[in-house]
């Protein structure tokens, strides 16, 4: 799960961690009185979307006066953002954050993620702050310094310093980064982030150390005991297909192709979006109706495909084994009779109740085209998707 900004700031502050003073607000007179309130110019006035990138999209602006705090909330508030996160069509603003305006001595870097190789939190750091983090990587990947961490003990002042002494910073800022680093790395752990990155972290001309910037990611499964954290999910800025999936527990990620993917099992659910590109076409979406689903859940699953406008035809390809394929058929039928179902269909159905399955299906009175098995299945899909173009 994704938050915005300013909710990311809020929430490292607990720990400890420095950043501007900032209100968020809605409309334009509440920036403006966000930005009286801070009493101080320049002000910097930033779009709230769950996408990074914004700088250059012109999603954050500096401003010296209370009327540009007005033009640039004005401009802002509504627009689709685009960014390289956010795909072509963009995301929209609904949400700013009016903060305090600092003076950049150095923009530096600062990421934490789980690195899946190590089974460990990896600490990250670099001087080259402020732009993608990725062209870095690339360019000069000896500029990103990087610190492991071991769980049992955490992240030790130590290992802080030496981040900060191979990017040939400043000594005489060492408490505070330690402090900063810390505080990070408690927010990670305690909050079940799967990353947060600060970038630009800015040492300020009177040398303070801030987090300009926060992105913080949480892991789905960690959200039942992450209250605090689910308080801060924004559902304007989801998909409204995955909301809906989510209710019944549903695996469900959009993407962006023509043909809808009814699935049970993620390593089928893979292997059928890979079958699919092998012969040219494009899943519209991963899905994973899990192994104990009963027909409401089948029905509603299809009915998630089926509201998306770029699908063309629907693949189901269920290997029937907790889950029987009778269930399926039923759900399948259910909301293709709700939703007047007019796109073409192709049913591949293996294991229990097979046989009942299919008679369900050809009883039922739909269009359906029966596969031998998945490579025929995907062959004859993305034909019919690509003769309704
Ligand atoms: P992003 O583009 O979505 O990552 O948004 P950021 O919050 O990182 O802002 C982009 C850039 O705007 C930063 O790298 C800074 O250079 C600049 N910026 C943001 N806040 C301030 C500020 O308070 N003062 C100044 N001078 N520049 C700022
Ligand atoms: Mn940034």
């Amino acid at each position: 799960m994704k938050i915005h900004e300013y909710q990311a700031k809020e929430l490292l502050r607990r720990f400890g961690v420095p950043t501007p003073i900032g209100h968020q607000a809605t409309s334009v007179d509440e920036a403006v009185a966000g930005a009286e309130k801070l009493g101080q110019l320049p002000v910097v006035v930033k779009a709230q979307i769950h996408a990074g990138g914004r700088g250059k999209g012109g999603g954050v602006k500096v401003v010296k006066t209370i009327d540009e705090v007005r033009q640039s909330a004005d401009a802002m508030l509504g627009m689709m953002l685009k960014t390289h996160q956010t795909g072509p069509e963009g995301q929209k603003v609904r949400r700013l954050l009016v903060e305090q305006g600092v003076a950049i001595r150095q923009e530096l870097y600062a990421g934490l993620v789980l690195d899946r190789a190590s089974k460990r939190v990896v600490v990250m750091a670099s001087s080259e702050g402020g732009m993608d983090i990725e062209e870095v990587a690339a360019a000069t990947p000896e500029k990103i310094h990087r610190v492991t961490v071991n769980p049992t003990v955490g992240l030790l002042p130590y290992q802080i310093r030496q981040l900060w002494f191979a990017m040939g910073l400043d000594t005489s800022l060492v408490r505070k980064v330690t402090q900063l680093f810390l505080g990070l790395y408690r927010a990670f752990i305690e909050t079940d982030a799967s990353i947060v990155e600060i970038n630009p972290l800015i040492i300020t001309d009177s040398g303070d150390l801030f987090a300009l910037d926060a992105k913080m990611n949480f892991d789905s499964n960690a959200l039942y005991r992450q209250k605090t954290v689910l308080e801060y999910r924004d559902l304007d800025e989801e998909d409204e297909k995955e909301i809906e999936a989510s209710k019944y527990d549903l695996s469900y990620i959009s993407l962006e192709g023509n043909i809808g993917c009814m699935v049970n099992g993620a390593g089928l659910a893979m292997a059928t979006m890979d079958i699919i590109k092998h012969v040219g076409g494009a899943p519209a979406n991963f899905l994973d109706v899990g192994g104990g689903a009963n027909e409401e859940k089948v029905q509603a699953a299809f009915e998630i495909i089926l509201r998306d406008p770029a699908v063309k035809a629907v693949f189901v390809n269920i290997f029937g084994g907790i889950m029987k394929c009778d269930v399926i058929a039923a759900g399948v039928i259910g909301a293709a009779r709700k939703l007047d179902l007019k796109l073409p269909v192709v049913v591949r159905l293996a294991g229990t109740n097979v046989e009942l399955g299919k008679k369900m299906l050809e009883d039922s009175g739909l269009s359906l085209t029966s596969a031998n098995d998945m490579l025929d299945g995907a062959k004859k899909v993305v034909e019919l998707a690509a003769a309704r173009k």
